[in-house]
């Protein structure tokens, strides 16, 4: 497909106008906008026909494939599904639960490390791989973790061509379980430090080196964290999934979402907007509620992060709100820019009903 084809494309959340949309490639490899904004489709397709006996994978490429378009068509989007999720050790990929009184569990821990992010994870990695393929690319990926990030990143990208990857976890403060997941892979393009500090000092290093412009270019920093895109689009097909299966007559269907960076449950938002029937998306928050006292009061105020026995809860910064913001702004790139500037400024600030 040419690029005068492009329907969907995509720009940053603090745009002001000047920078055209990209196209679902550039976004893939970018990560974050080089205005500090996060990228952002500038259509929202409609929900594709999903029903309850709708394969995961086959799902996965009607729901993807609107918005990877000049990118992946559709059969190449089956073929990187189909290795993705044959590594879950469930049929259905994202099994559903019936806890009974009309309480399901929509069980995301079926993938290779357990945690929810190799549903993403399993499918953006090779994304990336045929992407840096076609551009005759190589990246290396840079990426602080408290645990489940990297085990999951690790596993997504372990052996692809392409991409080195380096991994920064705090000493002595990450998981057994992930220590070893992280530093017993094998293949020869992934790498672990154990930093002697807290997870913040791995990820100030991290932005550190993303501030370096000549080692950014010299090496071909990106990242793979929560923010990219991709991730938040391989995660919307989950939604629609598990609510076939629980409302196979299209009845509404209500999500609670354990949040951090806010990356999971903006995958439900997108659902929604795409026309599936979800009632209620609750934002779940620990000890640390940024988003739990903004829904409440309508002011977004960080405080210091709390250590909590849930760590990937703990952020005060929840980065893909960003992407709430500009929608209720009215896709207005300028006014995202400023709250968020004067968020950082003063450590709060009031957003406009
Ligand atoms: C990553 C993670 C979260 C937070 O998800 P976000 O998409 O950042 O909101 C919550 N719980 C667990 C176990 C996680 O791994």
């Amino acid at each position: 497909m040419t690029g005068s084809e492009v329907a969907l494309g995509y720009v940053s959340t603090r745009s002001d106008g000047s920078v055209g949309p990209l196209g679902f490639g550039d976004v893939l490899l970018a990560g974050l906008a080089p205005d500090g904004g996060l990228y952002c489709p500038t259509a929202i397709p409609n929900l594709p026909e999903v029903g309850p006996d709708t394969t995961y994978v086959d799902a996965a490429v009607a729901i993807l494939e609107p918005f990877t378009v000049g990118t992946f068509d559709a059969a190449a989007l089956e073929v990187m599904a189909t290795e993705a999720y044959r590594s879950f050790r469930h049929p259905e990929v994202c099994p559903v639960l019936d806890l009974g009184g009309g309480h399901h569990l929509l069980d995301l821990t079926k993938g290779p490390t357990l945690a929810f992010k190799d549903v993403a994870l399993q499918m953006v990695g090779r994304m990336l791989e045929a992407e840096l393929d076609r551009r005759g690319r190589r990246v290396t990926i840079v990426g602080a973790t408290s645990g489940d990030t990297g085990s999951a990143a690790i596993e997504s990208l372990a052996g692809k061509a392409g991409v080195e990857v380096l991994i920064l976890h705090p000493h002595q403060r990450v998981s057994e379980i992930q220590r070893r997941q992280m530093t017993t892979v094998t293949a020869g393009n992934i790498h672990n430090v154990a930093i002697r500090g807290t997870f913040d000092d791995c990820q100030d290093l991290v932005k550190a080196s993303f501030a370096d412009a000549r080692l950014r270019s010299d090496v071909g920093l990106a990242a793979v964290n929560s923010i990219n895109w991709a991730r938040v689009l391989c995660q919307i097909v989950y939604y629609v999934t598990s609510a076939r299966r629980v409302r196979p007559d299209g009845g509404p269907v209500s999500f609670s979402v354990p949040s951090g960076n806010f990356g999971n449950v903006l995958s439900g938002w997108y659902a929604k907007r795409m026309g599936l029937a979800v009632d209620r998306l609750v934002v779940a928050s620990n000890r640390n509620d940024v988003l739990t006292r903004f829904f409440e009061t309508g002011r977004l105020e960080t405080r210091q992060v709390e250590p909590s026995l849930s760590p990937s809860m703990d952020i005060q910064i929840s980065s893909n709100f960003e992407r709430v913001l500009w929608e209720a702004s009215g896709r207005d790139g300028g006014a995202v820019a400023a709250l968020l500037a004067a968020l950082r400024e003063r450590g709060s600030v009031e957003v406009p009903a």
